[in-house]
């Protein structure tokens, strides 16, 4: 649900944009396709309204999104000395998370959907309710009276496929199909964009889904799944790191799973923790307790320790979640 205090803080955003004419966007660290569709369908829009745009992320995009219009225009830096007229950043809880310094000096712009967002920016716009960030994006295109091209339509369409894990999430709601309906209209090809993103697997990637999952362990309930990947495994597959994208949602395809976590290791007993649940189970309470965040239904964290530890303890935190789920009244 949109509030008229939204459709305000939106409209002086417009404002703010159309005064303006150097502007640097940027989006989390190892970005994913709500962060890229996002930043390139403002890209995309601030172009067309004759603006200089650069877009800076802290890592590269995922390679399969390099197809899409306007992405390898993104520069991968971790620092700007000149933070343009305006940076407009999306799909950031905490200016921190784009991984970026040199926009805490700038004119920010805060446009995000997740939860508990710092209200960062000069500007700041979030909406728990949106099912990507990219929905934003829309209205805000909408509001600049700019023309949803193709390029513009295809990459609101990536946010809103990726981030709601191909229309399975909770916050799907009318808009995002009548959002979905404008950019089908607008002449974006649907199948050749899930196919671009989802079937173009490497064999590495496959057998390395393979590889992982064999290793998937349930906790005594049975509702509870972790997986794990460490350099041994990605190398022994011939996959990488990158390749792991994505596995942490298919533990949730067996019916009676319902939370998952994923532990990459980053370093000596330091592990990148991933975690999906369904319904009613948040799995953002517990990243919010390891310092991460993300959303009720997906959210990240880093933990430090054993992998042994690490999974008995997020076992543990994962199954609380589920009964505190049960016991709420629906
Ligand atoms: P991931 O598991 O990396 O795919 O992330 C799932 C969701 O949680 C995404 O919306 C991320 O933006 C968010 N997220 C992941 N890690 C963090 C973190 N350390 N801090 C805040 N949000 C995070
Ligand atoms: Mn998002």
């Amino acid at each position: 649900m949109t509030t008229a205090t939204e459709v305000s803080v939106r409209a002086r955003i417009a404002d703010e944009i159309r005064r303006r004419q150097r502007f640097v966007l940027s989006s989390h660290v190892r970005p994913d396709g709500d962060a890229i569709g996002s930043q390139l369908a403002m890209a995309f829009a601030l172009w067309q309204l004759g603006k200089e745009v650069r877009l800076v992320n802290h890592d590269a995009p995922p390679t399969p999104m390099m197809v899409f219009p306007g992405v390898p225009k993104i520069e991968v830096s971790s620092h700007v000395e000149d933070p343009g007229d305006a940076v407009i950043v999306m799909e950031c809880g905490e200016l921190s998370r784009t991984g970026v310094e040199g926009f805490e000096r700038g004119f920010v712009i805060n446009i995000d959907h997740h939860l508990g967002n710092t209200g960062y920016g000069t500007l700041n716009w979030f909406d728990t309710s949106a099912a990507a960030c990219g929905e934003m994006v829309f209205d805000l295109v909408r509001e600049l009276g700019v023309q949803l091209t193709p390029e513009i339509a295809t990459h609101v369409y990536i946010a809103i496929l990726t981030d709601t894990g191909s229309f399975h999430y909770s916050n799907i709601s009318p808009q995002t199909f009548d959002i979905c309906r404008q950019c089908v209209e607008a002449g974006i090809d649907p199948p050749a964009i899930a196919g671009a993103i989802y079937d173009s697997n490497s064999l590495g990637r496959l057998k390395l889904f393979g590889a992982v999952l064999s290793k998937m362990e349930l906790d005594a309930s049975g509702h509870v799944a972790t997986v794990y990947v460490d350099q041994k495994l990605a190398t022994e597959c011939g996959g990488t790191y990158e390749d792991t994208e994505g596995i942490v949602n298919l533990p949730l395809t067996v019916k009676e799973i319902e939370a998952v976590a994923f532990f990459k290791e980053a370093g000596p007993d330091d592990w990148r923790v991933s975690m999906r649940s369904k319904g009613e189970v948040d799995v953002n309470a517990i990243a919010k307790q390891f310092g991460g965040g993300g959303h009720k239904n997906a959210s990240g964290c880093n933990a430090r320790g054993t992998f042994e530890d690490l999974k008995l303890l997020f076992q543990r935190l994962l199954l609380e979640q589920i009964e505190a789920a049960r016991a709420r009244p629906t």
